[in-house]
């Protein structure tokens, strides 16, 4: 009988998978792919925000991976994994039978309390596609006060979304007030020279850096800081770091303290070794790796490979985590500052770089293309 195996998921980890999925139906698979969205790749989303790319260059059409190969793609989203009958349950109560079964469920920023609905997550990646309308109907419309951006999160993320959508503002022609409110020192997790370099960046960019200022709650019109002190503002951007989203905790399977799903290092759970996890949504071999594509994509190959060997009953191989990667902060369409260990550069080439990269990585899932490139995401995690 031919085994069954479910990826849910279309994200950087499984995009490889979805890709060669044909091999595995050849293997003998029956293959079901289920995917909430179609792929977006986080390499590009602060350059699609800030104009410098089209939303649908950052966008790769699952169907048109999936269509044709023997495997079949349903569009919903998972709610629970029923154990005992070993089947994944779809909202609205479709189930689907499991042999084998490959989560890549990413992760999204924790919730601010009170959220509303003018809070933007820089997660999924379509959210900051959202945004971008959303700010560009604004502009076209007969208002013409500067609109006001809370970023929240003073993180490589929070820092690199302020300074593109200073960019798409520059771009347009039109002023908007950005202010990053950071709860401890911001970008303490990068060398201190690239740090003081994007801040100066900022600073130029007329964008406000507060610190220490934790946001406690948002507010109909703005967001509430400590002390109680009210910030009016238009748009709010929830950039607080990423976690694994809460299925992940209700399926029964061992999590660490973030809720993150236990693998070993073969990529599987290590309650259930027919379930594999990979990305962000997963605690690696005992520790958290950084929750950065980089690592979703090198997963990519090893899960692969392994999906293959649980086919045929051969054994699996493991994945070995680099221990740096090169991250390379845009910084809009003039200039991005890389980052490999102790080492960094800012400048125009850095952003040419990430550029070639980024296409590069993007084009190799274009219907057609015969290659991919598994190093081709390279920067820093949030
Ligand atoms: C703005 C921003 C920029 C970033 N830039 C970089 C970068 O340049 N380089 C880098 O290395 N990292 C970067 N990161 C981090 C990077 O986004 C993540 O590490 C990466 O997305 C992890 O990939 P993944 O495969 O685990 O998950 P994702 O690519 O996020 O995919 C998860 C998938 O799971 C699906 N899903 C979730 N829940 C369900 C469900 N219940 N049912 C069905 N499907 C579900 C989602 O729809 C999505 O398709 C960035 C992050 C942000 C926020």
């Amino acid at each position: 009988m031919s085994k069954r195996i479910v990826l849910v998921g279309a994200g950087h980890a499984h995009l490889h998978i979805l890709k060669n999925i044909g091999a595995l139906v050849r293997l003998g698979a029956e293959v079901t792919v289920v995917a909430q969205d179609d792929f977006w790749y986080s390499g590009m989303a602060t350059g699609m925000l800030g104009g410098l790319f089209p939303p649908e260059a950052d966008h790769v059409n699952v169907s048109a991976l999936v269509n044709g190969t023997g495997a079949t793609l349903h569009r919903g989203t998972m709610i629970a994994l029923d154990r005992s009958a070993r089947e994944v349950v779809l909202e609205g109560g479709r189930r689907i039978g499991a042999d084998l079964l490959s989560l890549n469920l990413g992760s999204v920023p924790p919730p601010l309390p009170g959220m509303g609905q003018s809070v933007y997550a820089v997660k999924p990646v379509r959210s900051l596609v959202e945004l971008r309308q959303r700010i560009e109907e604004y502009w076209r419309g007969a208002d013409t006060d500067p609109l006001r951006v809370a970023v929240v999160g003073g993180g490589v993320t929070g820092i690199e979304i302020a300074a593109n959508l200073r960019a798409l503002s520059d771009r347009h022609g039109h002023c908007m007030d950005i202010t990053v409110y950071s709860r401890s020192e911001p970008l303490r997790r990068i060398p201190r020279g690239a740090a003081a370099a994007l801040l100066r960046h900022l600073r130029t960019a007329n964008i406000d850096v507060r610190w220490p200022v934790a946001v406690t709650s948002i507010k109909e019109c703005g967001v509430l800081l400590d002390g109680g002190t009210p910030q009016d503002c238009d748009i709010i951007i929830n950039a607080t770091g990423l976690m694994p989203p809460d299925l992940t905790a209700r399926l029964g399977l061992p999590v660490d303290g973030d809720g993150a799903l236990i693998v070993d290092r073969f990529l599987r759970s290590a309650g259930d070794t027919s379930v594999f996890a990979v990305g962000d949504c997963v605690a690696f071999d005992g520790r958290s790796l950084p929750r950065a594509g980089v690592y979703a994509v090198r997963q990519a190959p090893i899960l692969f490979a392994n999906l293959a060997a649980a086919l045929s009953g051969t054994p699996p191989i493991p994945f070995v985590p680099q221990r740096r990667f090169l991250a390379i902060i845009g910084l809009g369409h003039r200039s991005a500052v890389m980052i490999r260990g102790p080492v960094w550069f800012k400048g125009p080439p850095a952003l040419w770089l990430k550029r070639w990269i980024d296409q590069r990585f993007v084009d190799g899932y274009r219907p057609g293309s015969k290659t991919t490139h598994h190093s081709a995401l390279n920067q820093m995690s949030p």
